[in-house]
C-alpha cells in the first residue's frame, strides 16, 4: 500500500552508540556490559551507586484484540517517544518477544512504524540469549528429575505425578504431548511428557518476579517438579537444581539496554505471554527503569482483563509497586472485530458495527477505574485505513461518557504522534488522584479469589468447576498454597472464556478445568478453556518469507 515495511524503517534508521544511550540514564561504561554496539546489558549492582528517581509508572494495556495485535507496544514506544520530546526524562520498560509468534502468526514485537525499537531484527530473534538461558534452565531440572528417578528414585518419586514439563522457544504442536525414555533400562524412565513453550513456563514467570538474583535462587528452588507416591510435593531443591539454575540464569537477569528509534533508552527484559502465563516484563527492568528515570512506560500482554489483571494483582503486589496512570489502547478495527464483523472485512467503514463494539472498551475502562481505582486515558491507535467518521465516533462517544480519549499517531509519525495521549498522561499524574487497590486480597480462599476475578473483570456470573479443579483446589490449599495470588489462562479474544463472545458477553460462568500451582513464581494457574501452553504454527507461518542475504542483512520481519 506504499507504507515501508517495520523492519525498512528500523534499518533505515542511524541508531546511537548504545554507550551514549547509557549516559542519557546516568550510567558509565563499567555499568554495562556491551552485547555489540546496539545492545547491553545492565548489571544489577549498580542500582546502589545511582541515585533513586523514583519515576513515574504508566502502564499500557487494551481492549480484547484482533490476532494481529492493536499496538500496545507500538503505543508505549510512542508515547516514551512523545514524553522525550516533551522535556522529559523517560525509559520504556518492554517485555523481550518470543520466537514463536515471530515465527508463527504476529510477527515482531519490537513496535511498528515509526514506534520501535532497535535492533529490531536481534531483539525479535533470540537477542541477547536470555530466552535461551530460561529454556537451559527449565531442562536442566527437567534432566536432573528424570535422573534422580532413573538413579534409584530415593525421594519415592511418582513418575505418573510428574508436572514439570520441558520447554523450548518456538510454537511445535508436535512437542505437546510426547513419550519419552524410550529404550533399554539405561536409557531412563518411560513415561508421558512434553513441552511447552519457555515464554509460558515456570522460570520465565519466576526469573520475571524476582526482585534479585538471591530471591531468583530462593523461588526456584519452591519450584513443584513432582508429587511422591504418597502425594507430597517434590520441589526443586529437593533434587538440589536451584543453585547451578540460577548460575545458568545469572547474565540472563540482567536487564537488556537499547533504543528506540528516536534514541529514548528502552529496557527490554522477559517475556511471559499473558494468555497462559502473567503477562508482564521482568520486577527488575520496571524497577530499574524507576530507579533511572522519571516516567516509565510498560506494557502489559493482551487486554486489560489479562495482562493488566496479573499486571496489577500479581506484579504489582510483588514488587511493591503500583502504576500512576494507564492507557488503555483500543482499535477502530479490534472495535468493529468485537462488534461483530469477520476479519477479513476489517478493512472497510462499519459505523454500526464499531458503535455495537465500542462496549468492550468501556468494560475496560470500568475495570481499570472503579476495580482497581487508577486514572486512565483511552489511545486510539490510529491505522491507515480508519475513516474520519470512524475516529470521531469512538471520540464522540468517550467524552459523552466523560472518559478520557487522545488519538495515537505514533505508528506513522514517531514521538509527535504521542503527545496527545502524552500530555493527558501528564496530566493524570499531575491531578494524583490514584487510590489503587487490588482486585481481591491474597488472604481469600482460591475460589473466592477466583470468582473476584470472573465476576468484577470478566464480567461473568460466576465460575463452574470440574471435579478435577475441585479436587485440586482441596489439594492445594492443604499443602498451604491457598493464599497464592490466581494466573489464569484465558483466550485474549473474549472477556469469557469462550473465544466466540465478542464485545461485553454476560450471562457466562467461567469454566475452570484445572488448577496447578507455580511455587516458584508464586501464583496458582487456572486453566480455563481450551487454552494451551505449547501454541503451534498456523498453515502459513510467518517464517516462510523471513531470509537473510550474503551480507547478513535480515528480511521478512514485517
Ligand atoms: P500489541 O503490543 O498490542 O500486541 P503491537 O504494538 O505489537 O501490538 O502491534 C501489532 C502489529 O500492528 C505490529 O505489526 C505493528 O506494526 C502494527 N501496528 C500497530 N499500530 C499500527 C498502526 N497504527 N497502523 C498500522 N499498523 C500498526
Ligand atoms: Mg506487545
Amino acid at each position: 500500500m506504499g507504507f515501508k515495511s517495520d523492519i525498512e524503517i528500523a534499518q533505515e534508521a542511524k541508531a546511537e552508540d548504545i554507550r551514549e544511550i547509557a549516559k542519557k540514564i546516568g550510567l558509565t561504561e563499567d555499568d554495562i556490559e556491551l552485547y555489540g554496539k546496539y545492545k547491553a546489558k545492565i548489571d544489577y549492582n549498580v542500582l546502589d551507586r545511582i541515585p533513586n528517581r523514583k519515576g513515574k509508572l504508566i502502564l499500557t494495556t487494551a481492549i480484547n484484540p484482533t490476532p494481529a495485535g492493536e499496538g500496545k507496544t507500538t503505543t508505549s514506544i510512542g508515547v516514551a517517544d512523545a514524553l522525550n520530546r516533551l522535556g522529559k526524562n523517560v525509559i520504556t520498560a518492554l517485555r523481550e518477544p518470543s520466537m514463536g509468534p515471530v515465527f508463527g502468526i504476529k510477527g515482531g514485537a519490537a513496535g511498528g512504524g515509526y514506534a520501535q525499537v532497535i535492533p529490531m531484527e536481534d531483539i525479535n530473534l533470540h537477542f541477547t540469549g536470555d530466552m535461551h538461558a530460561i529454556g537451559a534452565a527449565n531442562n536442566l531440572l527437567a534432566a536432573m528429575l528424570d535422573n534422580h528417578i532413573h538413579q534409584g528414585n530415593s525421594l519415592n518419586i511418582n513418575p505418573k505425578r510428574v508436572t514439570w514439563r520441558r520447554c523450548v522457544d518456538m510454537n511445535d504442536r508436535q512437542l505437546r504431548n510426547i513419550v519419552d525414555g524410550l529404550g533399554k533400562k539405561v536409557d531412563g524412565v518411560t513415561r508421558e511428557d512434553g513441552f511447552d513453550i519457555t515464554v509460558a513456563s515456570e522460570i520465565m514467570a519466576t526469573f520475571c518476579l524476582s526482585n534479585n538474583i538471591a530471591e531468583l535462587k530462593e523461588k526456584l528452588g519452591d519450584i513443584v517438579v513432582a508429587y511422591t507416591y504418597d502425594s507430597k510435593p517434590i520441589t526443586a531443591r529437593d533434587l538440589k537444581a536451584n543453585g547451578a539454575m540460577a548460575a545458568i540464569l545469572k547474565d540472563a537477569l540482567k536487564p537488556n539496554l537499547v533504543q528506540t528509534l528516536e534514541k529514548t533508552p528502552a529496557i527490554i527484559h522477559g517475556g511471559p505471554f499473558a494468555n497462559i502465563a502473567h503477562g508482564c516484563n521482568s520486577i527488575i527492568a520496571t524497577k530499574m527503569a524507576m530507579h533511572m528515570s522519571d516516567y516509565v512506560v510498560t506494557e502489559a500482554g493482551f487486554g486489560a482483563d489479562l495482562g493488566a489483571e496479573k499486571f496489577l494483582d500479581i506484579k504489582c503486589r510483588k514488587a511493591g509497586i503500583k502504576p500512576d496512570a494507564v492507557i488503555i489502547v483500543a482499535t477502530v478495527r479490534a472495535l468493529k472485530y468485537n462488534g461483530g464483523v469477520a476479519k477479513d472485512q476489517l478493512n472497510e467503514e462499519n459505523l454500526e458495527a464499531l458503535e455495537k463494539g465500542l462496549p468492550n472498551l468501556l468494560k475496560h475502562i470500568e475495570n481499570i477505574t472503579e476495580v482497581y481505582k487508577l486514572p486512565a486515558v483511552v489511545a486510539i491507535n490510529r491505522f491507515p485505513m480508519d475513516t474520519e467518521a470512524e475516529l470521531e465516533l469512538i471520540e464522540k462517544k468517550c467524552n459523552e461518557l466523560g472518559v478520557n480519549v487522545a488519538l495515537s499517531e505514533v505508528w506513522a509519525k514517531g514521538g509527535e504522534g504521542g503527545e496527545e495521549v502524552a500530555k493527558e498522561v501528564l496530566k493524570l499524574i499531575e491531578e494524583g488522584e490514584n487510590n489503587f487497590t487490588y482486585c481481591y486480597e491474597e488472604e481469600e480462599s482460591i475460589e473466592e479469589k477466583l470468582n473476584s476475578i470472573a465476576t468484577k473483570i470478566y464480567g461473568a456470573d460466576g465460575v463452574e468447576y470440574t471435579n478435577d479443579a475441585k479436587k485440586q483446589i482441596k489439594e492445594l490449599e492443604d499443602l498451604g498454597f491457598g493464599n497464592l495470588p490466581i494466573c489464569v489462562a484465558k483466550t485474549q479474544y473474549s472477556l469469557s472464556d469462550d473465544q466466540t463472545k465478542l464485545g461485553r458477553p454476560t450471562g457466562f460462568k467461567i469454566g475452570v478445568r484445572d488448577l496447578t500451582v507455580s511455587a516458584g513464581a508464586g501464583f496458582i494457574v487456572a486453566l480455563t478453556g481450551a487454552i494451551m501452553k505449547m501454541p503451534g504454527l498456523p498453515k502459513k507461518p510467518a517464517a516462510e518469507r523471513i531470509d537473510v542475504d550474503e551480507f547478513g542483512k535480515i528480511s521478512g520481519l514485517f
